[in-house]
Protein backbone atom coordinates (compact mmCIF):
# COMPACT_ATOMS: atom_id res chain seq x y z
CA UNK A 1 0.00 0.00 0.00
CA UNK A 2 2.75 2.30 1.08
CA UNK A 3 4.24 1.64 -2.41
CA UNK A 4 1.58 2.33 -4.00
CA UNK A 5 0.80 5.66 -2.23
CA UNK A 6 4.61 6.48 -3.45
CA UNK A 7 4.30 5.83 -6.78
CA UNK A 8 0.70 7.79 -6.41
CA UNK A 9 2.43 11.57 -4.98
CA UNK A 10 5.28 11.08 -7.32
CA UNK A 11 2.32 11.09 -9.96
CA UNK A 12 0.69 13.89 -9.29
CA UNK A 13 3.52 16.03 -8.32
CA UNK A 14 5.16 15.46 -12.00
CA UNK A 15 1.32 16.15 -13.66
CA UNK A 16 1.30 19.11 -11.66
CA UNK A 17 4.17 20.91 -13.58
CA UNK A 18 1.86 20.02 -16.62
CA UNK A 19 -1.39 22.07 -15.65
CA UNK A 20 -3.12 24.98 -17.65
CA UNK A 21 -1.73 28.29 -16.42
CA UNK A 22 -5.17 29.13 -15.14
CA UNK A 23 -5.21 26.52 -12.46
CA UNK A 24 -5.05 27.47 -8.98
CA UNK A 25 -1.73 25.37 -8.68
CA UNK A 26 -0.34 27.01 -11.68
CA UNK A 27 -0.95 30.10 -9.83
CA UNK A 28 0.54 29.11 -6.35
CA UNK A 29 3.49 27.51 -8.83
CA UNK A 30 4.47 31.38 -9.20
CA UNK A 31 5.65 31.00 -5.34
CA UNK A 32 8.78 29.98 -5.10
CA UNK A 33 8.17 27.84 -2.33
CA UNK A 34 5.04 26.07 -3.47
CA UNK A 35 7.38 25.07 -6.57
CA UNK A 36 10.53 23.90 -4.49
CA UNK A 37 8.21 21.59 -2.61
CA UNK A 38 6.25 19.84 -5.10
CA UNK A 39 9.35 19.10 -6.76
CA UNK A 40 11.22 18.22 -4.12
CA UNK A 41 8.09 15.80 -2.85
CA UNK A 42 7.83 14.08 -6.88
CA UNK A 43 11.72 13.59 -6.21
CA UNK A 44 11.71 12.13 -3.20
CA UNK A 45 8.70 9.80 -3.85
CA UNK A 46 10.00 8.73 -6.78
CA UNK A 47 13.28 7.81 -5.37
CA UNK A 48 11.53 6.11 -2.73
CA UNK A 49 9.34 3.42 -5.17
CA UNK A 50 12.36 2.88 -7.06
CA UNK A 51 14.21 1.66 -4.19
CA UNK A 52 11.25 -0.15 -2.60
CA UNK A 53 10.88 -1.59 -6.07
CA UNK A 54 14.36 -2.68 -6.02
CA UNK A 55 13.90 -4.27 -2.91
CA UNK A 56 10.94 -6.22 -3.78
CA UNK A 57 12.53 -8.06 -6.45
CA UNK A 58 15.50 -8.86 -4.73
CA UNK A 59 13.30 -10.42 -1.84
CA UNK A 60 10.79 -12.03 -4.20
CA UNK A 61 11.56 -15.10 -5.60
CA UNK A 62 8.29 -15.75 -7.62
CA UNK A 63 9.09 -16.71 -11.23
CA UNK A 64 6.76 -14.26 -12.95
CA UNK A 65 7.97 -11.44 -10.51
CA UNK A 66 11.75 -12.42 -11.37
CA UNK A 67 10.96 -12.19 -15.27
CA UNK A 68 10.16 -8.55 -15.07
CA UNK A 69 12.28 -5.54 -15.73
CA UNK A 70 14.78 -4.45 -13.18
CA UNK A 71 13.65 -0.36 -13.86
CA UNK A 72 10.37 1.50 -13.16
CA UNK A 73 8.68 2.36 -16.46
CA UNK A 74 6.05 1.54 -19.32
CA UNK A 75 6.38 -1.74 -20.54
CA UNK A 76 7.24 -1.62 -24.82
CA UNK A 77 4.30 -4.61 -25.16
CA UNK A 78 1.72 -2.00 -24.09
CA UNK A 79 2.92 0.95 -27.04
CA UNK A 80 4.87 -1.26 -29.60
CA UNK A 81 2.74 -1.39 -32.83
CA UNK A 82 0.61 -4.74 -32.71
CA UNK A 83 -3.09 -6.00 -32.92
CA UNK A 84 -5.22 -5.98 -29.94
CA UNK A 85 -5.29 -10.06 -29.78
CA UNK A 86 -1.34 -9.67 -29.92
CA UNK A 87 -0.95 -7.84 -27.73
CA UNK A 88 -3.53 -9.34 -25.16
CA UNK A 89 -1.12 -12.82 -25.81
CA UNK A 90 1.86 -10.53 -24.50
CA UNK A 91 0.04 -9.11 -21.50
CA UNK A 92 -1.46 -12.75 -20.60
CA UNK A 93 2.17 -14.13 -20.78
CA UNK A 94 3.25 -11.56 -18.53
CA UNK A 95 0.69 -12.45 -16.41
CA UNK A 96 0.88 -16.06 -16.29
CA UNK A 97 -2.47 -17.08 -17.59
CA UNK A 98 -1.05 -17.74 -21.04
CA UNK A 99 -0.16 -20.56 -20.92
CA UNK A 100 -1.89 -20.88 -17.78
CA UNK A 101 -2.77 -23.94 -15.80
CA UNK A 102 -1.01 -26.60 -17.30
CA UNK A 103 -2.90 -29.41 -19.62
CA UNK A 104 -2.06 -32.17 -21.34
CA UNK A 105 -0.56 -30.57 -24.68
CA UNK A 106 -1.91 -31.51 -28.49
CA UNK A 107 1.44 -32.94 -29.10
CA UNK A 108 0.96 -36.01 -26.99
CA UNK A 109 4.50 -35.97 -24.93
CA UNK A 110 3.68 -33.48 -21.99
CA UNK A 111 1.62 -31.04 -20.58
CA UNK A 112 1.35 -27.00 -21.41
CA UNK A 113 4.14 -25.86 -18.99
CA UNK A 114 6.33 -22.61 -19.59
CA UNK A 115 9.10 -25.52 -19.51
CA UNK A 116 7.84 -27.90 -22.48
CA UNK A 117 6.45 -25.08 -24.37
CA UNK A 118 10.20 -24.51 -25.51
CA UNK A 119 10.77 -27.88 -26.63
CA UNK A 120 7.20 -28.92 -28.17
CA UNK A 121 7.34 -29.99 -31.70
CA UNK A 122 4.38 -28.34 -32.71
CA UNK A 123 5.88 -24.49 -32.05
CA UNK A 124 9.09 -24.79 -34.64
CA UNK A 125 12.37 -25.10 -33.39
CA UNK A 126 13.33 -21.86 -35.38
CA UNK A 127 11.84 -19.22 -33.99
CA UNK A 128 13.23 -20.10 -30.95
CA UNK A 129 16.45 -19.85 -31.71
CA UNK A 130 16.17 -16.36 -33.39
CA UNK A 131 15.29 -15.14 -29.98
CA UNK A 132 17.86 -13.46 -27.80
CA UNK A 133 19.17 -15.79 -25.55
CA UNK A 134 19.69 -15.38 -21.80
CA UNK A 135 22.61 -15.74 -19.72
CA UNK A 136 20.78 -17.64 -17.12
CA UNK A 137 18.89 -21.01 -17.58
CA UNK A 138 16.40 -20.21 -15.06
CA UNK A 139 14.90 -17.39 -17.03
CA UNK A 140 12.77 -18.83 -19.51
CA UNK A 141 13.42 -17.54 -23.57
CA UNK A 142 10.37 -15.57 -24.24
CA UNK A 143 10.18 -14.04 -20.84
CA UNK A 144 14.12 -12.64 -21.73
CA UNK A 145 13.02 -11.46 -25.40
CA UNK A 146 10.05 -9.76 -23.87
CA UNK A 147 12.57 -8.01 -20.95
CA UNK A 148 15.04 -7.11 -23.86
CA UNK A 149 12.74 -4.97 -26.07
CA UNK A 150 13.79 -0.91 -26.59
CA UNK A 151 12.26 0.75 -23.89
CA UNK A 152 11.59 3.62 -26.31
CA UNK A 153 10.89 4.75 -29.85
CA UNK A 154 13.72 5.71 -30.39
CA UNK A 155 15.59 2.73 -30.00
CA UNK A 156 16.43 0.21 -32.88
CA UNK A 157 13.30 -2.00 -33.55
CA UNK A 158 13.81 -5.20 -32.44
CA UNK A 159 14.18 -7.85 -35.52
CA UNK A 160 12.08 -10.57 -32.91
CA UNK A 161 8.90 -8.91 -32.63
CA UNK A 162 7.54 -10.85 -35.65
CA UNK A 163 9.04 -13.81 -34.49
CA UNK A 164 8.06 -13.57 -30.43
CA UNK A 165 4.19 -12.52 -31.27
CA UNK A 166 4.63 -15.49 -33.91
CA UNK A 167 6.11 -17.88 -30.63
CA UNK A 168 2.97 -16.68 -28.35
CA UNK A 169 0.72 -17.16 -31.63
CA UNK A 170 1.41 -21.13 -31.80
CA UNK A 171 1.19 -21.19 -27.90
CA UNK A 172 -2.26 -19.95 -27.78
CA UNK A 173 -3.50 -22.55 -30.51
CA UNK A 174 -2.00 -25.28 -28.41
CA UNK A 175 -3.13 -24.06 -24.77
CA UNK A 176 -6.46 -23.11 -25.75
CA UNK A 177 -7.55 -24.91 -28.72
CA UNK A 178 -11.22 -23.65 -29.20
CA UNK A 179 -10.10 -19.96 -30.00
CA UNK A 180 -10.96 -18.47 -33.67
CA UNK A 181 -7.47 -17.71 -35.02
CA UNK A 182 -8.99 -17.81 -38.58
CA UNK A 183 -9.13 -13.61 -38.87
CA UNK A 184 -4.90 -13.91 -37.99
CA UNK A 185 -3.41 -14.47 -41.70
CA UNK A 186 -0.39 -12.10 -41.30
CA UNK A 187 1.85 -12.33 -37.95
CA UNK A 188 2.53 -8.73 -36.66
CA UNK A 189 1.02 -6.87 -39.74
CA UNK A 190 0.88 -3.58 -37.68
CA UNK A 191 4.46 -3.59 -36.96
CA UNK A 192 5.41 -4.62 -41.07
CA UNK A 193 3.61 -1.76 -42.05
CA UNK A 194 4.69 0.44 -39.45
CA UNK A 195 8.19 -0.80 -40.70
CA UNK A 196 7.25 -0.43 -44.68
CA UNK A 197 6.95 3.54 -44.18
CA UNK A 198 10.17 4.19 -42.47
CA UNK A 199 11.42 2.19 -45.78
CA UNK A 200 9.57 4.62 -47.59
CA UNK A 201 11.18 7.81 -45.68
CA UNK A 202 14.60 6.43 -46.19
ZN1 LIG B 1 3.62 -30.09 -26.77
Amino acid sequence: MKFHANALIAKFCIRSCFLPAQCLLSLLYRHHTVYSSLVSLGKTHLLIREAGFAIFLQSNTQVLIQACRPVLGVDPILFLPTSRMERGRLIRWRMGWLPGKPKECPCGSDHTSHCHLLDCPLVPVALFEQLPQPDQDQIHRIDFAITSLPLSFQEPRSAYWILLLTILWHIDIICNSDGDYSHETEHAAKWRAGSAIEASMI
